[in-house]
């Protein structure tokens, strides 16, 4: 029988795998790419499992799970990625456990963040829509308001502007739509050129994202199995 550690070791070997390709294929290296590991719906158990397989970086969507989770875990070395949609009531809370915030879409956010973030410096990414004009609006920021939003970032001293994050939109080749973020992202690194990081690329998308620079990808599924369904 495989234990549930034997599961996950298969998953991240996978997905490492995956990731060792994708940059060997566009010549990138591996060490370009940080797995962040996608746990919302598991347990702080498997966290911690993941901890010991080497993870060093988890991605939570839901405040009240994120804080219960790491607060289990607070004894584990791990970096916490709040990635999910943030209400400006949840903010600060969300900056009190988090040590990067992936999800700023609004400058609403940012007072609260930088609150609940303290004496700590908290790394934030701007989410940027990656949704063709006229599409039923998911998370983000459109493009043409990165800048607004960057400068507004500039007046919390507390919180570092990190870099941009994205999700691929349903219904479109990611390929392309991680080239539109490659574009975004190019012109947003001339203004603000230590903001390297771009989180991009899914457990379905995950190859894509790397061709167009990722720096980090976001991986649940395809290393913990499918989550339950939520009715
Ligand atoms: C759930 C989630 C992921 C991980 O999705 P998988 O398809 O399970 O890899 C990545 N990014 C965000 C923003 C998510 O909400």
């Amino acid at each position: 029988m495989t234990s549930r550690r034997d599961e996950l070791a298969a998953g991240l070997d996978r997905v490492r795998g995956r990731i060792d390709r994708a940059c060997r294929e566009v010549g990138r290296v591996p060490e370009e790419v940080t797995l962040v590991v996608v746990t919302k719906f598991f347990p702080a158990s498997d966290v911690r499992l993941l901890a010991q397989l080497g993870v060093t970086d988890v991605g939570e969507n839901r405040h009240q799970e994120a804080e219960a989770k790491a607060r289990e875990c607070a004894d584990l070395d791990l970096s916490w990625h709040f990635i999910g949609g943030l209400q400006s009531n949840k903010a600060a809370a969300v900056a009190a456990y988090a040590d990067v915030v992936e999800s700023v879409d609004r400058p609403k956010l940012l007072g609260p963040l930088a609150r609940g973030a303290g004496e700590r410096e908290l790394r934030v990414l701007l989410q940027v829509s990656l949704d063709p004009p006229g599409a039923v609006h998911r998370a983000g920021v459109d493009p043409a308001g990165l800048s607004t939003l960057a400068a507004a970032v500039g007046d919390h001293p507390r919180l570092e502007l990190a870099g941009l994050m994205a999700v691929a939109p349903l219904g479109e080749d990611p390929a392309d739509a991680f080239a539109r973020l490659a574009q975004v992202r190019h012109a947003f690194l001339t203004d603000h050129p230590s903001a390297t990081v771009l989180s991009a690329g899914m457990s379905g998308d995950l190859e894509q994202a790397v061709a167009h620079g990722a720096t980090h990808v976001r991986v649940g599924s395809a290393i913990l199995g499918p989550r339950p369904v939520i009715l």
